[in-house]
């Protein structure tokens, strides 16, 4: 039997903060969600520029999800500040945190068809949202060295 559930939470936690591009300043601002309220995919969201005055809020019940928006954020459908192109393709990051598992991803690809003791599938959930082509094989020298640029557009977030 396949006890492969999608719990999804991992992700969640990737998407909160995000950083985008700021439609008034073109610098990078951070999406988070409202403190006090509870967290998850809809929870409401403030849109807070680092650099000028703009600030936003997001309360609204439908979105889609990061590759299928060609690199805008899930919410305000903003362009995520960190990106860079890779190849023909554009990779991105909500933030470090998602990075970082893009990184061990992409580095442990040998490792993503066994089942880790310890955490299940839990790993999967996020895995199994991304490209094909960013889990191909052979574009995974590529795809690192992309993700080496994305720590430094990432730097100071
Ligand atoms: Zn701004």
């Amino acid at each position: 039997m396949d006890r492969y559930v999608d719990k999804q939470e991992h992700f969640e936690d990737f998407n909160n903060p995000c950083f985008v591009v700021c439609p008034k300043c073109s610098e990078c601002a951070k999406v988070s969600i409202i403190p006090g309220e509870e967290k998850g995919w809809f929870a409401p969201r403030q849109l807070v520029c680092l650099k000028c005055t703009y600030r936003d809020t997001w309360a609204d019940s439908s979105i889609s999800r990061l590759w299928r928006r060609e690199g805008k954020d899930d919410h305000f459908n903003l362009p995520l500040w960190i990106q860079a192109s890779c190849g023909k393709n554009m990779l991105f990051a909500y933030n470090k945190e998602h990075l970082k598992f893009l990184e061990s991803y992409v580095s442990a690809n040998l490792r993503q068809r066994s089942r880790d003791k310890e955490y299940g599938w839990s790993n999967r959930s996020s895995a199994s949202r991304l490209p094909e082509w960013v889990k191909s094989r052979k574009n995974r020298d590529r795809v690192l060295k992309t993700i080496k640029k994305l720590w430094l557009i990432a730097g100071n977030t």
